[in-house]
């Protein structure tokens, strides 16, 4: 590698030690304004576009929880991971659930029967238990992955008595164009379904985490009762497609 290649990765290796802690203080600041401890919040790195290099750096910082939203790259970059909890949190296609089955231990994204069948399909082959958390597409937006509010009561009957699947818990990523205000009602909205379907004690059905709160939100999505965050560019910086 040359000397000015190196000199990058050490610059961006800086920016993400220095990033790391802004989030770790910012995680602590909301936890605490809502009585709770920084230890129950999991803050997973989303890290899409992210070379594992750097993923591994952040790894070695204290990242425990990973996220990949493309079953190709999560597939690409899977070897190269530093031991870490790998989750997926993109949309998901059924076709493609039997290449990530093995891979991961948290699917956040399933807002469909059809999907959940496959996962349940999938994860009986495997023979594991594949834990799920459902997404709900909170601002009712056309095109947008997740389950309406009003159909998750049914999804979740339905989806509880699979085989081999075990329901963690909740989804949600608001309206990118939303509102600050706007955005803490819906992540408000969230944690009443939340605590409702809890309080319901369903058969297997564990309301263990409920993830939303973005780079830009996170802190108020844990005051608001996030108890999981996923940040991707506010961790690693913008992303660079390529
Ligand atoms: C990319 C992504 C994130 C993180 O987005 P940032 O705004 O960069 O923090 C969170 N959740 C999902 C599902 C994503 O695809």
């Amino acid at each position: 590698m040359t000397e000015k290649l190196s000199n990058e990765w050490e610059e961006r290796f800086r920016a993400v030690e220095e990033n790391y802690k802004r989030i770790c203080d910012g995680i602590a600041r909301a936890a605490a304004d809502s009585s709770r401890k920084p230890e129950e919040i999991t803050l997973l790195a989303a890290t899409k576009t992210v070379p594992v290099e750097v993923i591994n750096h952040s790894i070695a910082l204290g990242i425990s929880h990973i996220g990949e939203n493309r079953v190709q790259e999560l597939c690409e970059k899977y070897d190269g991971y530093a031991s870490v909890d790998v989750q997926f949190i993109g949309h998901l296609q059924t076709n493609k659930v039997r290449q990530i089955i093995s891979k991961v231990s948290l699917i956040q994204s399933v807002d469909s029967l059809h999907l959940a069948q496959e996962v349940s399909r999938q994860a009986v082959k495997a023979a594991k238990q594949q834990d799920i958390l459902l997404e709900v597409n909170i601002g009712r937006e056309e095109n947008k992955s997740g389950v309406l509010p009003e159909a998750l009561p049914e999804l979740l009957e339905q989806v509880a008595v699979l085989p081999a699947l075990h329901i963690r818990g909740l989804m949600a990523i608001p309206p990118a164009d939303a509102a600050k205000s706007e955005t803490i009602r819906f992540f408000s909205r969230m944690t009443q379904y939340f605590i409702d379907i809890k309080n319901k004690s369903m058969d297997n059905v564990n309301m263990d985490y409920l993830s939303m709160g973005m780079s830009a939100d996170y802190e108020d999505a844990i005051r608001a009762g996030a108890n999981m965050v996923r940040v991707g560019s506010a961790l690693y910086g913008a992303r660079v497609y390529r």
